[in-house]
């Protein structure tokens, strides 16, 4: 097995680096603001929230029938399909169709999916050259790092930062400012749009009704990525689908406003199949690659399976105070923030991610932003459940979870621990504020006191506000 993903020791070291926390600070208040500002303009963005979600919801307790309608209308429209169980077998089969195209380079337009099956190394091991198109994702693969956010990968990387990189590999001055970098940017990408064999793209949506594949995108290069090279393989987990054309309607506004505060975003592609003859422009293959990767066994979880619904806008991220404290590469994998400590669990398995599910203060932020309403505190919950009946719980807090439990289940019980908290909260402290609990409960109070208990409980204070000539 894997390293355990060690989220409390990575989440320390975020902490210490201010010019991270600074970064994210900014990134997300801005994103806040957008979202705040986006969805306020649509009067009845809450009502296509609640349309989208059923409509998801739909389309994943007939997953069945509408991939297959999808496959049929792929085939009609003269693409390819293929089916993958797991991320190994999804990178084979790029793999083999780049080998089949003779293909020595590709472009990459975003993808989460790539991500998580990792086709970049498959293919570089396959003698394959892969370059990213989307500006982030091409300035997380020249510094050989990863994406932290779902939708602004390089969130955690300052101006600076990026034009020293840009200096060192593409020789722009090291001051250069924003419109420099981007034009050095773009002269690099537009040379490999014009000599990739093979285009790689993932997908928003895939249209049931028309087989098509859309793509929602602000810098245009998912576009190139589709049309200039020879083949165009979209891969897409198969709970993308969704039933009809028209669905878009509803999908597109929430989806774009929720993730960059945008009204639209200034692309949205919809591509059924290879080029036809009469077509200007296109590919001459289409492939799709439909990757299950235990997608699902959480679709067969009746407690997980809304995670499935995701839409990756990344505005559960942007709510989050804890994502906004320590960034995405904290959470150890490809998806981070609250929609990734219930995803991870569940692709990379709990034991690998034991301590995912408690990366939240359960505030509820990130059900309150998701254009989908995606209830991530409930999930985490269960999951914080599940990790604790596989034993992944520490023993102290075992015990006193049992010792609670116990306290709780008997009226007397709890009277009596009350009553013997607060003598020895006399006892031990007198008056004076809780600075520091003992033992093990140490580490909450580092950083804050503990509240105090108050001298009566609501029910005393009840019996004898009820007592006649004893109220005060
Ligand atoms: S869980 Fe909701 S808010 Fe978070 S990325 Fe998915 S769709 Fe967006």
């Amino acid at each position: 097995m894997s390293s355990p993903i060690r989220f409390s020791e990575q989440s320390v070291r975020a902490l210490q680096d201010p010019r991270l926390r600074e970064a994210l600070r900014r990134a997300t208040e801005d994103l806040r603001e957008k979202w705040t500002r986006a969805t306020a303009e649509l009067p009845h963005f809450d009502a296509l929230r609640d349309w989208a979600k059923r409509i998801k919801a739909h389309a994943l307790l007939h997953l069945d029938h509408y991939l297959e309608r999808l496959e049929a209308k792929v085939r009609e429209r003269g693409g390819m399909v293929h089916w993958a169980r797991d991320a190994e077998e999804a990178c084979r089969v790029v793999v083999e169709i780049c080998r089949r195209a003779g293909a020595r380079t590709a472009v990459k337009s975003k993808s989460m999916l790539t991500e998580e099956i990792g086709l970049n190394r498959a293919l570089l091991r396959a003698g394959i050259r892969v370059v990213e198109t989307d500006l982030g994702e091409f300035v997380v693969q020249l510094d050989g790092d990863r994406p932290s956010h779902l939708i602004a990968p390089i969130i955690h990387k300052r101006r600076e930062e990026v034009a020293a990189l840009f200096s060192r590999h593409l020789g722009t001055p090291p001051d250069a400012p924003v419109e420099v970098l981007t034009r050095a940017a773009r002269v690099h990408l537009r040379q490999a749009f014009l000599t990739a064999d093979v285009g790689i793209t993932g997908a928003n949506f895939l249209v049931a009704e028309t087989g098509s594949v859309v793509l929602v995108e602000n810098e245009g290069n998912a576009r190139l990525v589709t049309s200039l090279p020879r083949v165009h393989i979209a891969m897409a987990g198969v709970e993308k689908v969704i039933p009809r054309l028209r669905d878009l309607a509803v999908f597109l506004p929430v989806l774009v406003r929720s993730a960059t505060g945008q009204k639209l975003s200034s692309y949205v592609s919809v591509l059924t199949g290879p080029r036809r003859p009469g077509d200007r422009g296109g590919p001459e293959e289409f492939h799709l690659v439909l990757v299950d990767n235990r997608r699902t066994a959480i679709l067969a979880d009746p407690d997980l399976r809304e995670a499935l619904q995701c839409l990756r806008c990344g505005a559960c991220l942007n709510a989050c105070p804890v994502y906004e404290r320590v960034g995405g590469h904290t959470y150890g994998w490809v998806y981070g923030g609250p929609i990734g400590a219930v995803l991870t669990p569940k692709l990379l398995g709990l034991g690998r991610a034991t301590e995912l599910p408690y990366a939240s203060t359960l505030c509820g932020a990130c059900r309150e932003v998701c254009p989908v309403r995606i209830d991530i505190p409930r999930m985490l919950v269960h999951l914080r459940a599940q990790a604790a009946a596989s034993g992944g719980a520490r023993p102290v807090e075992r015990l006193g979870m049992r010792l609670l439990g116990w306290i709780l289940r008997s009226p007397a019980r709890y009277r009596f621990s009350g009553r013997l908290a607060r003598i020895a909260q006399q006892l031990v402290w007198g008056d004076r504020p809780i600075r520091a609990l003992p033992g093990p409960l140490w580490a909450w109070t580092r950083m804050r006191d503990f509240p105090r208990l108050a001298p009566q409980t609501f029910r005393e204070r009840w019996r004898r506000w009820r007592t006649p000539g004893r109220r005060s």
